[in-house]
């Protein structure tokens, strides 16, 4: 079938992101050329791994290459590759649409940041790669050949809202970019200088693991041979001349496949950007050669800071799988749980399979083996930072860690180890459970905790009271998910968790006969709150408060209901008992007052008023505040006696 001219509609989100690509400032315009040899180096793997399998692919074009042609006159900068190329609806279905989830991702990101300039770490996080061509080009040109095939096909667009897209005829297979560069203002790098290209490549992608090359113009001695000479056997005319030569501006290096003695900190953390494509210097690294039954070479790192894209499901960069050094797959998520998934590198197993496919790669023992290793010597990381960096680490992917504690049983111990907390007692400051448990006071048997939105709430909690009293620590736990991971520790070190707002303390002996001295009017009192509570309760919690809600052991703390709901979940919010404070002089009064006149209907008012304070005081919303609050206004009325209105003093509070 022919294909003649045709124009085509940029999707509506593809307008949006050229658009704003086109228009915005750069600091860095150069990763154009990244994201463009980048692509090129993916193609090439992409056909270097099909002809393992599929013999003759590659015909007589067996030497990978990525070229790099400037022509100044025309002002272009074209970019070749004999990869694997792309056919008719390739180039349709990739260059036409960007239908990956990224492209919203980096929309969002950018709205979010408001800013006019891009940071660069998002264009190629976001998959919006071949797109940053328009950062530097007014025009781009692609044209096409699938390995395999027989015509090509190319695509041109202005960046302007359409495509042209057409059947055409190339040479040999792969792609070739060629950019018709904007005009360049005074200062602006000129991308058809050899110098500047040599340095973007350089800095941007020494490390891709094929040559790219580049035509360059030498002045090289004339051979002595070929030199005119004069009668006494001077030389007459030039000495030299023009020479143009292909010269590779990477140097490819493997950096994983060498000893850590041969790498420098500054390769360590080039390959890491080139890997990355983060802007941010990676936070550490681990090199590994294991040498053993199983052999192989790992080179990981660990962010210093969460990726924008980590939420995008698709997210291309992890674990890249090499097979002595031929590429096998990126994102090589059978390498390393989830809980790591934010750790970024290369794993080079040279005993692979190399047709091994996704499914077989789960099973396969020896790729079990490694990722076991590898996680192992990413806890040794872990345990072995200094606080600092620890810290650093852990507000950045504590979260993500701690999804290990339902999915990794083996490890469960080891990640409880590692996690961190706020208490009532640390100052604002993150300690390790373990700090916890040893400065327990005497005759403490169980880790107090209490989780809620932020730890200045939680720290003033009144079910904190008693607690404090007794001088006893509280972890204050302010990450949705630790509601699970306390489910499913239960204890640390033998030492059970017990929420400081769920059931009853234990904290020492209660008065059973003043306790039963309350027993009619909180009967009265559930009856009147039938609706809202499931008992009342003298509270082993409350110090100076008046009153506060309180869950059974297993149910949902309010903070979950509240999350559970927000992220439109069924939350079954269960009926709480309402615990007040006997040694309170309010409750004693209102008890004073039921027992003088048990039909008193302020009684109602004041039945009601308890279990709004005790909603209030935990950070919940009274049901309504207009009522509330004129309860409470009628009640200050009522405190500030005539006497006090008379002398003129300020009550106070
Ligand atoms: P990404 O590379 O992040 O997927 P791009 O917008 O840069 O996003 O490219 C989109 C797709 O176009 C690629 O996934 C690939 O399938 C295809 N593509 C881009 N450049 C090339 C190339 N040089 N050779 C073959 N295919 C390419």
């Amino acid at each position: 079938m022919e294909h003649k001219k045709e124009t085509h509609q940029f999707k509506a989100e593809v307008v949006k992101v050229l658009k704003l690509i086109i228009n915005s400032l750069y600091s860095h315009p150069e990763i154009f050329l990244r994201e463009l040899i980048s692509n090129s180096s993916d193609a090439i793997d992409k056909i270097r791994f099909k002809s393992q399998t599929e013999t003759g692919i590659l015909g007589k074009d067996a030497e990978f290459k990525i070229r790099i042609v400037p022509d100044r006159k025309a002002r272009t900068i074209t970019i070749e590759d004999n990869g694997i190329g792309m056919t008719y609806d390739e180039v349709v279905e990739n260059i036409g649409t960007i239908a990956q989830s990224g492209t919203k991702a980096f929309l969002e990101a950018m709205e979010a940041m408001k800013k006019d300039t891009i940071a660069p770490e998002l264009i190629g996080q976001f998959g919006v790669g071949f797109y940053s061509s328009f950062i530097v080009a007014d025009k781009v040109t692609l044209v096409t050949k699938a390995a395999g095939t027989k015509t090509a096909t190319k695509w041109e667009s202005s960046g302007d809202g359409t495509y042209t897209i057409e059947e055409t005829a190339k040479k040999g297979r792969g792609t070739s970019i060629t950019l018709k560069l904007k005009e360049r203002g005074e200062d602006e790098a000129d991308y058809t200088d050899e110098w500047t290209i040599r340095d973007v490549v350089k800095r941007h992608s020494d490390f891709v693991n094929y040559p790219v090359v580049m035509d360059v113009e030498r002045d090289e001695p004339i051979p002595d041979a070929e030199l005119l000479k004069d009668s006494s056997g001077e030389p007459i005319g030039e000495t030299t001349r023009k020479v143009k030569r292909e010269e590779t501006l990477n140097s490819m290096k493997a950096i994983w496949a060498r000893s850590k003695a041969e790498v420098t900190e500054e390769e360590y953390a080039e390959f890491y950007t080139h890997i990355s494509h983060d802007w941010n210097p990676a936070l550490t690294h681990l090199h590994i050669r294991f040498e053993g039954t199983t052999e192989y070479n790992a080179l990981l790192y660990i962010p210093s800071k969460l990726p924008m894209d980590f939420a995008v499901r698709e997210r291309k960069h992890g674990i890249n799988l090499y097979c002595k050094r031929v590429f096998i797959m990126d994102d090589c998520r059978e390498l390393m749980p989830e809980y790591f998934s934010f750790v970024k590198g290369v794993v080079d197993a040279p005993d692979l399979n190399l047709n091994i496919s996704r499914e077989i790669l789960q099973q396969d023992s020896l790729v079990r083996n490694i990722r076991k290793n590898l996680v192992k010597r990413l806890f040794d990381l872990l345990e072995g930072m200094d606080s600092q960096m620890y810290e650093q680490f852990y507000t950045e992917f504590g979260p993500i860690l701690k999804i290990g504690i339902p999915t990794d049983p083996d490890n469960r111990d080891r990640i409880a180890k590692l996690l961190r907390y706020q208490t009532t007692r640390s100052d604002g400051a993150y300690i390790s459970l373990a700090d916890y448990t040893a400065r327990m006071q005497e005759g403490q048997e169980e880790i107090y905790y209490i989780t809620g939105e932020h730890a200045a709430t939680l720290l003033n909690s009144p079910h904190l009271e008693r607690l404090k009293e007794k001088d006893m620590e509280v972890v204050l736990m302010t990450d949705p998910v630790d509601e699970f991971v306390v489910q499913v520790l239960r204890s640390f070190e033998g030492r059970k968790f017990t929420s400081a707002e769920k059931g009853d303390l234990s904290l020492g002996k209660v008065d059973e006969k003043k306790r039963h001295e309350f027993d009619g009017f909180f009967a009265f009192l559930k009856e009147e709150l039938s609706d809202k509570v499931k008992d009342v309760k003298a509270s082993t919690h409350l110090k100076d408060s008046l009153a506060c809600l309180s869950g059974e052991t297993y149910d949902l703390s309010p903070y979950l209901e509240k999350i559970m709901k927000a992220t439109g979940q069924k939350a079954e919010p269960a009926k709480r008992t309402l615990e007040l404070n006997i040694e309170h002089a309010a409750v004693a009064n209102i008890k004073f007052l039921y027992e003088k006149n048990g039909k008193a209907p302020i009684l109602k008012e004041y039945a009601r008023l308890l279990f709004d304070l005790a909603l209030i005081a935990e950070g919940s919303k009274v049901d309504d505040p207009a009522r509330f609050s004129k309860a409470i206004g009628s009640i200050m009325a009522e405190a500030i006696t005539a006497e006090e209105l008379i002398e003129g003093d300020a009550i106070e509070v």
